[in-house]
């Protein structure tokens, strides 16, 4: 690997946009692709290649990456007739997935790269549009380690930890029980908050308490100060939520494994999103407990 590989990236949303731009920083030809036009133009702005497909994509590319919203969208573009990136990939190419899908996905699209030759990698991410902007994700990667270690150089541009996960779905699998805790967390501790303000606790020093002691969690460090303000803009959104816990309990159908917390979870965010909060950051959860409790987790400006 080297800069002088051709790159392809497919799918320049929140995460993409800043993943790609890394790219394009460190000096690599970069094409890309996007259902959206005006998210293709601000490439063009940029230096980058329009592709019409991600079967173009393919076949301008060395390695591509894409971060794309849902399983549907990664097998579409990987895998879709005509257009789909092996429509167009050579042997030996490689080909990268960031998005979090499920580990079936992620396994049919690896089986239909090997059959032509080509390398293929999940590589979901743990971080959010910041940490993809500033190249400090944290990638969970699954598939050939031959084609792990080959991907390293890139991913170490735009990953500050990088983890061989195992084979081909392990990225994921890892990402989807991540994901189960993470917003596991948020859910509990938004509950637990508005129990304590309810009960009389001031906002700010119950939150000053909370993240020296026992019950504090990564998430609880990262977006309640923001509820405290009542900023509940993404971040990672109640939909994404939504999608992973879904995507969980599959997986876990799949092993007839019981998970009760998590389909009470992916249920909660379910109403929030059906209540009109979808787009929010995932901490607006905290609004549902507020307004069963008829209080509010805010500063108190003195
Ligand atoms: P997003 O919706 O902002 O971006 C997705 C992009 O893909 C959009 O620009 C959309 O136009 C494009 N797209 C959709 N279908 C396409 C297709 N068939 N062909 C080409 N382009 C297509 O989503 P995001 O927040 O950037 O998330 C991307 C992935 O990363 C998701 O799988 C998500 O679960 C995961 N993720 C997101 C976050 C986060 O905080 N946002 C954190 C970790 C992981």
């Amino acid at each position: 690997m080297g800069d002088n590989k051709r790159l392809g990236f497919i799918g320049l949303g929140l995460m993409g946009n800043g993943m790609a731009r890394l790219l394009i920083k460190a000096g690599y030809a970069l094409t890309v692709f996007d259902l959206d036009p005006d998210k293709m133009n601000s490439f063009k702005a940029l230096g980058a290649r329009l592709a019409s497909s991600p079967k173009e994509v393919g076949a301008k590319s060395d390695v591509v990456l894409s971060s794309l919203p849902d399983s549907k969208s990664v097998r579409d573009v990987y895998l879709g007739l005509p257009e789909g990136v092996l429509q167009g990939s050579s042997p030996g190419s490689l080909l990268i997935d960031f998005s979090t899908v499920d580990p079936e996905t992620s396994r049919d699209n690896y089986k239909a790269a090997v059959e032509k030759k080509v390398k293929y990698l999940d590589a979901p991410v743990s971080g959010g549009p910041k940490e993809a902007e500033n190249g400090k994700l944290v990638i969970l990667v699954g598939g050939d380690r031959g084609a792990f270690e080959e991907s390293k150089p890139i991913l170490d541009l735009l990953g500050s930890t990088i983890h061989y996960a195992g084979p081909s779905g392990s990225g994921n699998i890892v990402k989807l029980v991540n994901n189960m805790m993470s917003m596991g967390n948020v859910l509990i501790a938004a509950e637990a908050i508005v129990l304590g303000v309810k009960a009389g606790m001031d906002s700010q020093t119950l939150f000053n308490i909370l993240r020296t002691s026992g019950g504090r969690s990564a998430h609880l460090e990262k977006r309640f100060p923001n509820a405290l303000v009542r900023n509940f803009e993404p971040g990672f959104t109640v939909d994404l939520a939504k999608k992973d816990l879904t995507l969980a309990i599959e997986m876990a159908k799949n092993f007839s494994v019981p998970v009760l917390s998590a389909h009470l979870s992916q249920q909660l965010y379910s109403v929030s999103s059906a209540l009109g909060n979808g787009k929010k950051d995932c901490v607006s959860i905290i609004n549902l407990f507020e307004s069963w409790a008829g209080v509010k987790f805010q500063e108190v400006k003195k």
